[in-house]
């Protein structure tokens, strides 16, 4: 029974993104969502289900069959900006959207179940991130997540400037900028990574986008929680965590709890199945 039981969560992610597909394919009268939303449930499902069967990969053939999907169909092929200044954009032309949708499902109301999901799953900027060799940070981590207000600050006045100054076929720029931006944020995430021997270390002090997702994760419904009978405080899940997150405390209020990406690799190496 317990066999059965875990694998109808593969079936029920499924199911979620499904409603989702047809709720926007049906509202929005436009079949791309139906597509969209079904290939990405999908793919989260299949990684959901691999991990179950204890495959190594499973977190990163979703990261790249979602990530990949998303850079290089969405974004270069059909010019959509998914990035953050896409969605300022769609935002101040009141387009509910592409980008807007997006954020909306990825990036702010989902958290409030799934977490920082999309950080560990999803998101092409850590795609190429989690290939580099600093898996676990080696040493504690910087005050520096000021910065992530000033590049999210930054693309509010980029995009407004545009606005402002009535500049002509924004829809163009926006193209651009997602290469540009994308260049900029692989570049700046591989030179961090390397000078804090940190994969994450884009994640934790520079990305805007946690601007939105570490607010809304704190109430996350989905978290990794510590069975406390059986823990005997090795240790070992905090040393392996890529975000430094205290998981043997299960307040919401533990030590960057709402960095979790769920990566479960905790989980994976808990000595005592404590998690
Ligand atoms: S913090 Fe930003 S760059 Fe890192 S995984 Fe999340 S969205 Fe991507
Ligand atoms: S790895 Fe497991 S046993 Fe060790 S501290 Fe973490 S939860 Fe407890
Ligand atoms: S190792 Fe555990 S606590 Fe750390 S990010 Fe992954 S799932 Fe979250």
């Amino acid at each position: 029974m317990k066999q059965i039981k875990k694998y109808l969560y593969p079936v029920i992610i499924l199911i979620i993104f499904e409603v989702i597909a047809v709720t926007l394919w049906l509202t929005k009268d436009n079949l791309f969502y139906l597509i969209n939303f079904s290939y990405i449930g999908l793919s989260v499902s299949l990684g959901v289900f691999l991990y179950i069967k204890k495959y190594k990969y499973a977190r990163r053939i979703v990261q790249l069959l979602v990530g990949l999907y998303m850079l290089i169909y969405l974004g270069i092929i059909c010019g959509e900006n998914m990035q953050i200044e896409g969605f300022w954009y769609y935002f101040f032309t009141g387009v509910f959207e592409a980008a807007t949708i997006h954020y909306a499902v990825a990036k702010i109301f989902g958290p409030l179940i799934f977490g920082r999901g999309w950080c560990g799953y999803a998101c092409w900027t850590a795609m190429v991130l989690d290939f580099l060799p600093y898996k676990t940070p080696s040493k504690p981590r910087k005050k520096l997540g000021w910065i992530r207000y000033i590049t999210f600050a930054v693309s509010v006045i980029f995009v407004s400037a545009l606005f402002l100054a009535k500049v002509g076929n924004i829809e163009r720029i926006m193209f651009w900028a997602f290469i540009i931006g994308n260049i900029a944020y692989y570049l700046a995430g591989i030179a961090l990574a390397f000078v804090f021997k940190d994969n994450r270390a884009f994640c934790k002090y520079i990305c805007p986008i946690t601007v939105f997702l570490k607010p809304m994760s704190y109430f996350s419904l989905i978290r990794i929680k510590c069975d406390k009978d059986k823990c005997i405080d090795c240790g070992k899940c905090r040393r392996i965590c890529p975000m430094d997150v205290d998981v043997t405390d299960n307040s919401r209020k533990r030590a960057n709890g709402t960095e979790c990406i769920l990566c479960m690799e905790c989980v994976k190496n808990c000595p005592k199945d404590a998690l």
